[in-house]
Formats: structure tokens, C-alpha cells, sequence
């Protein structure tokens, strides 16, 4: 698995703002929207381009324009909702899918309650949306049923993730791309990251 952690000095800065626990759900959000924005930036780096003829003040020249079908973005219900924005903002004609899915008290295995995918997902660039890679169970589970469903080329792109996450979701999906603005400590024994953001859907959502 190709894993990026982004470096730059607005991605560190921002991610600090997060982590104090006194802002106010507004600023979290625009907050997690602007990070998002500098996680598509880096994970659309490799989309193709083509070579389109185009009329401009001096004449007829050739610009580059991205080619093929639009991409998806699959937002992992509900936290992931939040980071859809920042993506919306440089992907503007970006398809949306969605999978929601909860865990089996009993089993602990992810259970698909809703699932809407846009058609064609093996010809489109998938960009899986997820604020926290904790334990990866999630993540996993949806990452399985897209590719199912025929994807191929598949980013990952979170905000804060675990070493334990990522170690797990290499060993299920070396062939993807995951993007994340911190790689952070460790898991705690409730399944949370420390140092972390704290419960990042209450927070997006006001729900705490
Ligand atoms: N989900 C969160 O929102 N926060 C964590 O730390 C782990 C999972």
C-alpha cells in the first residue's frame, strides 16, 4: 500500500486547530473541509489528462484537460460526509456513492444496510472519504465491496490514522493509495486514536 502523509506547512497548522477540543463544531468543520481540499489536491495527482483543442485571445492551441469517466467519491457514513465538501470543491462534477454500513453486536462483522453506486466503477478513480482510520474494520469491509463491484484504481484519503489501521488495511489492500494528513500514535483500548481528534462524527455533526 502507497501511503502519503502530507508534509505541508498549512496541512500541520491546520491539523493543530483540530485538535484542540474547545472549537466550536463551525470552525471543526471548515477546518476538516480545507484539510480535505489538500488531501484531494495530493490523492488527484495521478488522474490522466488528454489534450483538447481550445480557441483562446491569440489563436487556437492545444490544453490539457482530465480525461476518462468522472470520478466517485464513496464518503464512509457519517463522519466521512464531512470531508465531502473539501473534495466537491476540486472535483466538482465528482459522482457519489454510498455504502452504509454498522457492526453486528454479536459477530462484529460490518453489515451493508444501504449501498448506491454509480455505474462503470472499474473505468473511474474511487476516492474513499473517512476523517479517522482507527481499527480499519470499516474501511476494510467497504474497500471489499467496491472492489466486487468492479473497482480498480482506489484512494483512501483521512485525516489521522493509526499505525494499527494502517498495518491492518495494507495486509487486506496492498494495491491502493492511501493519503492522510497524520500518522498518529496509537489505538486506545476503546478503539480511539491518540492522540486523535476525538469522536470526529460528533464533533462534524454537533452530536456530543
Ligand atoms: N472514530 C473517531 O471518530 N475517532 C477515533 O479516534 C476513532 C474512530
Amino acid at each position: 500500500m502507497q501511503i502519503t502523509q502530507l508534509s505541508h506547512p498549512l496541512v500541520r497548522h491546520k491539523l493543530g486547530l483540530l485538535r484542540n477540543k474547545d472549537i466550536s463544531t463551525q470552525k471543526f468543520r471548515q477546518l476538516v473541509t480545507e484539510l480535505s481540499i489538500m488531501l484531494t489536491y495530493e490523492a488527484s495527482r495521478h488522474l490522466p489528462t488528454e489534450f483538447q483543442q481550445c480557441t483562446t485571445w491569440c489563436g487556437d492551441i492545444e490544453v490539457e484537460q482530465i480525461s476518462g469517466k468522472k470520478p466517485t467519491a464513496v464518503p464512509i457514513l457519517r463522519a466521512g460526509m464531512g470531508m465531502l465538501d473539501g473534495l466537491l470543491t476540486l472535483i466538482p462534477n465528482a459522482r457519489i456513492s454510498l455504502i452504509g454500513m454498522y457492526r453486528n453486536h454479536k459477530t462484529f462483522e460490518p453489515v451493508i444496510y444501504f449501498e448506491k453506486l454509480v455505474s462503470h466503477l472499474e473505468q473511474r478513480m474511487v476516492f474513499v472519504i473517512d476523517p479517522m482510520l482507527a481499527t480499519g474494520g470499516t474501511l476494510i469491509a467497504t474497500i471489499d465491496s467496491l472492489k466486487q463491484q468492479g473497482a480498480k484504481q482506489i484512494a483512501v484519503m483521512v485525516l489521522v490514522a493509526s499505525p494499527e489501521g494502517l498495518e491492518r488495511l495494507a495486509k487486506h489492500h496492498p494495491d491502493i493509495q492511501l493519503y492522510t494528513a497524520s500518522i498518529d500514535d496509537h489505538l486506545d483500548l476503546n478503539g480511539y486514536i491518540v492522540p486523535g481528534l476525538g469522536d470526529a462524527g460528533d464533533r462534524l455533526f454537533g452530536t456530543s
